[in-house]
């Protein structure tokens, strides 16, 4: 399937979108292969959405106006422009990670992504949360400082197993944080033969997306790198903010699907009694951070200096 895509980059000094299409044709290769879990994901949206949005790719205007023409016309396969798929060495807390009593995992209900699973490699992974409201309302500055003690408690959690640094700067930042409401979603659940009805609006107290991107460093290769976004909602409780950041956080991480249990972290929907994260959360994690993935890895030079060639790649994921 892979093999017979084939791309063609810029004939003009407007280079056509030509990842944007290759993204598209994993996703929907993707699509097809998971379409029998359908039902599952159905399910898993009645907590917080992982709704896959086919992303953008989308090709800058070039900005050398010498770049070889004969390169930039050349036909080149997916292989050759994006790195084979392979895994990261564990970092060490998950290395030495070992769930005594066996409680199990929920690997089977994360799903892969057309780039491989989410896994982060380089540490620590850098989180920028939003910082408290600076206003003489002492009322909405304590309620939204309580917020920030929340997330940065989760934070701390997760930190246990993964090493994760604050930031003060979202621009950099692997993961950013941002006090909001997400936008509102239209149920996917709806009864598609009834005409009569139409898809609610449906209210979320949490989102999170990540954006692929070629990460070109000054020194150094250019790697397919990922980057998220999490918005969660200041109007709940701070059990229920701090809950929420810890199931946003956990997706952030790499665990990009829901498990069936209520007792962990990462269970689809919110409960009365927020459950700290469980032996089975890091058993998944630990799971999915041995599995292979493009992410991290150098892009396989076609010829010349891609550098030459400005990307920017934007799938997002919610
Ligand atoms: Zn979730």
């Amino acid at each position: 399937m892979v093999r017979s895509l084939w791309l063609r980059i810029g004939q003009s000094s407007q280079p056509v979108c030509t990842l944007n299409r290759l993204f598209r044709a994993l996703f929907a290769a993707w699509w097809r292969f998971h379409r029998t879990g359908l039902t599952r994901w159905t399910v898993a949206a009645i907590g917080c959405t992982l709704m896959v949005v086919i992303g953008q790719i989308s090709w800058g205007r070039t900005q050398a106006p010498d770049i070889d023409r004969t390169m930039i016309d050349r036909a080149i396969t997916v292989e050759e422009q994006l790195p084979e798929p392979r895994s990261h060495p564990l970092p060490a807390a998950l290395a030495q990670w070992h769930d005594h009593y066996q409680q199990g995992d929920y690997f089977a209900d994360i799903q892969p992504t057309p780039i491989g699973y989410l896994v982060w490699s380089q540490f620590p992974i850098t989180v920028f949360v939003e910082p408290a409201l600076a206003t003489e309302n002492p009322a909405d500055a304590a309620r939204s400082q309580a917020w920030v003690d929340a997330v940065q408690q989760a934070v701390q959690e997760w930190h246990t197993y993964l090493p994760l640094q604050e930031v003060v700067t979202a621009e950099t930042a692997d993961i950013v944080i941002w006090r909001a409401v997400p936008p509102l979603q239209l149920e996917s659940g709806s009864n598609r033969s009834d005409l009569t009805s139409l898809p609610l609006p449906r209210v979320r107290s949490a989102e999170t997306r990540y954006h692929l991107f070629v990460d070109r460093p000054l020194h150094g290769p250019a790697k397919l790198a990922q980057r998220f976004t999490i918005q969660i909602t200041p109007n709940q409780t701070i059990e229920y903010i701090k809950a929420t950041a810890r199931h946003e956080i956990g997706h952030a991480l790499g665990i990009w699907g829901h498990s069936p249990l209520e007792t962990d972290a990462l269970y689809f929907s919110q409960v009365r009694t927020s459950p700290p994260i469980s032996a089975r959360d890091i058993n998944t994690l630990k799971r999915i951070y041995q599995q292979p993935t493009r992410i991290g890895w150098e892009l396989v030079q076609v010829s010349g200096d891609s550098r030459d060639i400005p990307t920017t790649i934007a799938p997002i994921h919610n």
